[in-house]
């Protein structure tokens, strides 16, 4: 421990001149985040005091000093000088996990916006009373018990299992990855590998070998999925392996449940965590490696202040532990390719399915022809014939509509009117029952019989949902037996699990689903995989469409022959010619990674350059257009740091909640420049005048956005 020296008070306005003060929070019951008390820093410990150190500090009245966190740093009094105390000490050997994720958290809300109570939050799990009675197991817990209870010895090392002759041996490319990965790692060099395995060659063995490793060395380990991902069967080949050491978070565990698999985690008791995002944030004191499953994954970014990129915060978590990081995917990110190729990660390569069976063989349809040829259905006819012959031959089918949105709008075929939602300027959705609602904020009214705008009594909704191709599909083929999976049919809980291992267990001959059947599962009877609609996502209004298209259409075909018989895909599209469209027939990840990049950097995306939007919600239309321009203007007077901004914009859904949206985007080659901005522009607008005006607007930022806003 160092021990301070008091300063004369005319000393310390000479010496310093930045970061006098800390924020420190001096108990992290986690309750009350925001409650942090203000100290003074004595400069001999300026150099080692940071964000998410441990300080002793006097409180109260008592006698003995208490231990406290840094949770902010500023060079502003908050109270009259007199009545700030000094930091005592700081403890430089001990780093609890605390101060690790605090840390992070100053990390998250530099790189991300937003206050730091956000970040903290986000970061430390919140105590709450856990009400055991209450708790229900969940069906995957409630089934990994079960399995627990098996006799088992886990160790973790290679040869724990009883059933060790059952699981086959690596094959050479398994064995290749696993091998450089834990040679590495034994001799202390820690990086981040991409992982990059075709559908079906076994990615999730390599993991599990890692983690074997990591775990002999003593070692934590975090394993994030996305939650769609996070199906029984992922879940039991880790339990398997590693017995009860694995805990799973996922969105349904309530505040006190995840707080005790927190608990559980920092006790030691629990050496793995497997779950989405959030996970990144366990307790562990020592984490050896975090791999990142399916990083190519856009669930991965979180919608909420700080609006984090998960894959960005697992490098940087791995970084200040020591730890490695697999991302792994068979559709890697540009993001990722341009990075392997830029020498950042290590390239791991699976080229082939386990057992060498093939990949499936792909056939584009032109959709357009077939409207030529008088067939104006969602199924071409080249699909009905193949659906038919699987019918036949007792093997099984996964159709994929690809967007659950595209269609259920209600519009005037005299006028093309479409109905929209009076609070979000977004079309409402017809239900079955003759409602339409809006998928915003819930606002429903009855279908009416005639046009608001011109009269006309034609007025009705666009086939293509997938209730209605689960009709039409009835019709074709009477004696099918049919699955469907959308959120609509997965409203309760189990409905997911229930659907698929109905499909699992062939009590179903077609599956028919929007993107939550495509991700990660492994039917053994599916020899066909009809994508409908492939081109749409191709329009989801950003730049990750051509990227997004490709994803789905390369995991959908990854679906496709994973068993004995050799796999189909049928790829319905408008637009045959688009390179994410051929490349993905061909499973191309490089030539399509070329043409995309290509794509990026012309036009200045990320990953080559980097967007940070701005977005303005304003109750006032007027004032929120102003506060926009006012922000236009402060990121236009820092022009000198190869920035670009563009002129304000409404955004794309203009009004939600009541709430008007504007945007501004701002361009830069490096991600630093536009966290920069960031700093320049939450400075302008938490001051006055810009804080008094604008009262009624919010400026929240995204970087590299997905999606529309
Ligand atoms: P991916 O995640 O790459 O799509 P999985 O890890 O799901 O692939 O593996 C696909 C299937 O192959 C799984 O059923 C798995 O148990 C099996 N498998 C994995 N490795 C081997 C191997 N070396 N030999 C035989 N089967 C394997
Ligand atoms: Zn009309
Ligand atoms: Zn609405």
């Amino acid at each position: 421990m160092q021990r301070a020296r008091r300063l004369s008070g005319a000393w310390k306005g000479l010496i310093r001149k930045a970061m006098q003060y800390a924020d420190i929070i001096i108990d992290i019951s986690h309750e009350r985040l925001d409650r942090s008390f203000q100290y003074r820093i004595p400069e001999e410990l300026c150099p080692s005091i940071r964000i998410g150190s441990v300080v002793a500090v006097p409180f109260g009245n008592g006698a003995r000093n208490r231990q406290g966190f840094v949770v902010g740093l500023s060079d502003e009094p908050k109270l009259p000088e007199e009545k700030i105390r000094d930091i005592v000490s700081v403890n430089e050997k001990k780093v609890p996990v605390e101060s690790q994720l605090i840390e992070l958290a100053g990390w998250m809300r530099q790189h991300y916006g937003g206050t730091l109570t956000q970040s903290l939050s986000t970061v430390l799990p919140v105590k709450k009373k856990v009400q055991r009675r209450k708790i229900q197991p969940r069906e995957p817990e409630a089934e990994r018990a079960e399995a627990e209870k098996l006799p088992r010895k886990s160790d973790g090392t290679n040869g724990s299992l009883a059933s060790d002759d059952a699981v086959p041996p690596l094959n050479t490319a398994q064995q290749n990855a696993a091998d450089t990965f834990q040679k590495d790692y034994e001799n202390g060099v820690r990086k981040t590998y991409l992982l990059f395995g075709v559908t079906g060659s076994g990615k999730t063995r390599v993991y599990l070998e890692m983690i074997g490793a990591v775990l002999a060395a003593g070692r934590s380990v975090i394993v994030l999925i996305p939650e769609i991902a996070l199906t029984r069967q992922n879940i039991e080949r880790f339990s398997e392996r590693f017995g009860d050491r694995v805990a799973v978070l996922h969105s349904r565990l309530s505040d006190g449940e995840r707080y005790e698999v927190y608990e559980r985690a920092k006790r030691g008791d629990i050496r793995i965590v497997l779950g989405p995002r959030s996970a990144l944030f366990v307790p562990f004191s020592s984490i050896g490696l975090i791999v990142v499953d399916e990083e190519h994954e856009t669930s991965y970014k979180s919608e909420q202040v700080p609006k984090y990129h998960a894959r960005e915060v697992a490098l940087q978590r791995a970084k200040m532990a020591d730890a490695s990081v697999v991302l792994g995917s068979a559709t890697p990110s540009v993001d990722s390719l341009l990075r392997v190729k830029n020498g950042e990660y290590q390239m791991l390569s699976l080229p082939q399915r386990v057992k060498e069976r093939p990949l499936p063989k792909t056939t584009i349809v032109d959709m357009r022809e077939e409207l030529k040829a008088g067939n104006r259905s969602m199924i071409s006819s080249l699909l009905r014939e193949k659906i038919a012959g699987r019918l036949e031959r007792q093997e099984q089918v996964l159709l994929f509509l690809n967007r659950r949105g595209m269609a259920g709008f209600v519009s005037c075929r005299s006028c093309g009117q479409v109905i929209k939602c009076p609070h979000c300027d977004v079309s409402l959705h017809q239900h079955r029952d003759g409602i339409l609602r809006c998928h915003y904020c819930g606002h429903n009214e009855p279908q009416p019989k005639t046009c608001r705008s011109c009269g006309s009594k034609y007025i009705g909704g666009f086939r293509a949902g997938t209730q209605s191709i689960e009709n039409l599909l009835q019709k074709l083929y009477p004696k099918a037996r049919i699955l469907r999976m959308d959120a609509d049919s997965t409203k309760h809980k189990g409905d997911h699990d229930r659907i698929l291992s109905q499909f699992a267990a062939h009590k179903a001959d077609i599956l028919l689903g929007t993107q939550m059947i495509v991700k990660g599962h492994d039917f053994s009877d599916v020899t066909l995989v009809g994508v409908l609609a492939a081109d749409l996502s191709l329009h989801g209004g950003d730049y990750t469409g051509g990227e997004r298209t490709f994803d789905l259409l390369v995991q959908a075909g990854g679906r496709a022959g994973r068993g004995e018989r050799q796999g189909e895909v049928i790829v319905q599209t408008y637009q045959p010619d688009h390179y994410a469209i051929t490349a993905a027939a061909k499973a191309d990840v490089n030539g399509f990674a070329e043409r995309e990049l290509a794509y990026r950097s012309l036009l200045r995306y990320p990953p080559v350059a980097h967007i940070l939007l701005v977005q303005i919600f304003s109750g006032d239309p007027e004032e929120g257009q102003a506060a926009a321009q006012e922000i236009h203007a402060v990121v236009a007077a820092e022009k000198g740091k190869k920035l670009s901004v563009a002129k304000p914009t409404a955004g794309m859904i203009a009004k939600m909640k009541d709430r008007y949206r504007f945007a501004v985007y701002i361009k830069a080659a490096e991600y630093d420049a536009l966290v920069g901005v960031k700093d320049v522009i939450e400075a302008h607008t938490k001051e006055e005048p810009f804080a008094g005006r604008f009262s009624r607007t919010r400026v929240f930022f995204d970087f590299d956005p997905l999606g529309m806003f």
